[in-house]
């Protein structure tokens, strides 16, 4: 199996399989946010407890690149500080508009989603959930985490 069915094969058990998904409850405060070039929709809970993230839930539908980016999203910042989230979101969609490179060995998983950089308009869709969750942390208390 070369890298590119590799990648492929990650892509699709995230979007089949999607990680920390399902209804949120009303009762939590969520955030919604949509790519309309794609039709893909998300909604997203967060809860932290402290400066942590402790869980994230999210709904929503769209296709199989956002669905499988916002899958590896909730894994990469479940229980990670908040900062840390929010330095990663930013991370994230800067190297998915191609403008900082970034180590595959450094990425994990998320590395499974470089493919779509030759894709201007699917780039949106694979940042959806990273923007949906930098909307959901909100600005930083203090102003000072955000570069
Ligand atoms: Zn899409």
């Amino acid at each position: 199996m070369d890298l590119a069915e590799l990648y492929q094969d990650i892509i699709l058990d995230h979007s089949r399989n999607p990680r920390h998904h399902g209804p949120v409850p009303e009762s939590e405060r969520a955030v919604e946010h949509e790519n309309p070039t794609c039709g893909d929709t998300i909604r997203l809970a967060l809860a932290t407890s402290g400066d942590h993230i402790t869980d994230v839930r999210f709904e929503g539908h769209g296709c199989a690149i956002s669905m499988a980016s916002a899958s590896m999203m909730t894994e990469a910042v479940s229980g990670k500080p908040v900062a840390a989230a929010r330095a990663l979101a930013a991370r994230f969609a800067a190297y998915m508009r191609g403008e900082v490179e970034w180590a595959d060995d450094e990425m994990g998983e998320l590395a499974a989603l470089r493919g779509v950089r030759q894709y201007p308009l699917r780039v949106k869709c694979a940042t959806l959930a990273w923007h949906a969750l930098e909307k959901a942390l909100g600005p930083p208390a203090d102003g000072q985490d955000r570069a």
